[in-house]
C-alpha cells in the first residue's frame, strides 16, 4: 500500500476493495479484521488519510473532503454488516443452544392443595376406611332444612349460635352447618325403599356460613365434616367406641379422649369429644389453655324427631350423628393465630403447608 501514490482515484479504488471485502466478512472475527485492515490505526484507508500531505496543495482540499465521506460511508457500512451479523450469530446460538443438557433444570413451581384441602382428604380416607360414604349436599339451603327439620323451630335460641346469610327469595339461605345433609341422606334413603329404609353410614363434608364479625377468632365461612350412622339397634356405645377409632386413625394410636355432655337441638343425648392435647401431651400449655384437652368435635345420639323428619321410625331406628370444624383443628395443630389467613389467598401463608 505504502508504494501507491495519494491521489484521489487511488482513494475510491481502497474504498471499493473495502466494501466488496466487507461483503465477504462472514461472522463477527472476519468483521474485526475487516474492522483494522481498513479503519483501524494502521488500517490501509486511515494510513492513506494522514498521507494528505504529500498531495499538491491545491489538491488537498477536494481529496480531504471526499475522504471524509468515504470514512463516514465505510462506518456506516460496518456497522450495517455487524447488525447483519449480530442477527445472524444470535439466531445460530438460539438454534443450536436450545437444549443444553448439561445445565441443572430449572425449578418448576408447583401447586400444592390448601391446608383444608388436604385435611379434608385425609378425614375422607379415614371415614372411608371405617365403611363411610362420602356424602355431598348443598351449600344453599333453605330454613326448613337447614333448621326446621333438625328440630330448630322458628324463634329457637339455638338460632341464635347460628345467624346466617339469608337470599333475596324468602327462606333461602346459606348452609349453617353440613347437617340438612342428614336430611337429604335420609329422604332419599327412605324414597328408595320407604317399607324398609336400609342404613346409613355417610359423612358429609363441606363449606358452612355464618353471619359473624370477622376476627382472628372467627370467619363468615369454613369447612365442617359430619357423620351420621342410621340403623337397628344403633347405640351411644357404637357412637363412643367409633369416634374414639377415628381419633387413634387421626391423632395417633395412643390418642387419649374424653366425652362432656352438651347440647345440640338435633341430638339426644348430646356430647362433646375432647382428645388430649397433641401439642403438651397432656400436660397443659396455651394451645390447650393448660386443660390438656382439646375439643375436636360435637356429637350425639340423632333425635327423634330429626328421624322422624327423615323418613325412619323412630321407634325402629337410632342413629348417631357427629361433626367437626376442620381450620380450628389447623389452627391448634399447626399453631396458626389467625382464621383469616385461611382464606385470605396469601400465598406466603398457603406455601407453608
Ligand atoms: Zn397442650
Amino acid at each position: 500500500m505504502q508504494d501507491q501514490s495519494v491521489t484521489i482515484q487511488t482513494l475510491e479504488r481502497l474504498t471499493t476493495e473495502a466494501l466488496s471485502a466487507l461483503e465477504s466478512a462472514a461472522d463477527s472475527k472476519a468483521l474485526e479484521s475487516w474492522h483494522s485492515a481498513y479503519l483501524g490505526r494502521r488500517g490501509s484507508v486511515t494510513q492513506m488519510l494522514r498521507r494528505v500531505g504529500e498531495l499538491p496543495k491545491e489538491e488537498r482540499p477536494a481529496f480531504g473532503r471526499r475522504a471524509n465521506e468515504i470514512k463516514v460511508e465505510l462506518e456506516a457500512a460496518y456497522e450495517a454488516q455487524a447488525g447483519v451479523i449480530r442477527a445472524a450469530e444470535m439466531e445460530k446460538t438460539l438454534a443450536e443452544g436450545a437444549i443444553d443438557v448439561t445445565l441443572p433444570g430449572r425449578p418448576v413451581a408447583r401447586g400444592r392443595l390448601h391446608p383444608s384441602t388436604q385435611i379434608l382428604r385425609r378425614i375422607y380416607q379415614i371415614w372411608a376406611d371405617m365403611g363411610f360414604q362420602i356424602y355431598r349436599s348443598r351449600d344453599v339451603e333453605t330454613d326448613e332444612y337447614n333448621f326446621q327439620l333438625l328440630n330448630f323451630p322458628p324463634h329457637h335460641p339455638a338460632r341464635e349460635m347460628q345467624d346466617t346469610f339469608y337470599t333475596t327469595d324468602e327462606d333461602v339461605l346459606l348452609r349453617t352447618h353440613t347437617s340438612p345433609g342428614q336430611i337429604r341422606a335420609m329422604r332419599e334413603a327412605v324414597a328408595k325403599n320407604p317399607d324398609n329404609p336400609p342404613p346409613i353410614r355417610i359423612a358429609l363434608p363441606g363449606m358452612c356460613f355464618r353471619s359473624e364479625q370477622i376476627t382472628a377468632r372467627s370467619e363468615v365461612q369454613f369447612n365442617q365434616v359430619e357423620g351420621l350412622a342410621v340403623g337397628i339397634d344403633i347405640t351411644f356405645a357404637d357412637l363412643k367406641g367409633t369416634l374414639v377409632d377415628f381419633a387413634r386413625r387421626m391423632f395417633g394410636q395412643n390418642a387419649r379422649t374424653r366425652f362432656r355432655a352438651s347440647y345440640f337441638p338435633f341430638t339426644e343425648p348430646s356430647a362433646e369429644m375432647d382428645v388430649e392435647c397433641f401439642v403438651c401431651g397432656g400436660e397443659g400449655c396455651s394451645v390447650c389453655k393448660q386443660s390438656g384437652w382439646l375439643e375436636i368435635l360435637g356429637c350425639g345420639m340423632v333425635h327423634p324427631i330429626v328421624l322422624q323428619n327423615g323418613g325412619y321410625d323412630p321407634r325402629r331406628y337410632t342413629g348417631y350423628a357427629f361433626g367437626m370444624g376442620l381450620e380450628r383443628q389447623l389452627m391448634l395443630r399447626y399453631k396458626i393465630d389467625d382464621i383469616r389467613y385461611f382464606w385470605g389467598n396469601d400465598a406466603r401463608f398457603l406455601e407453608q403447608f
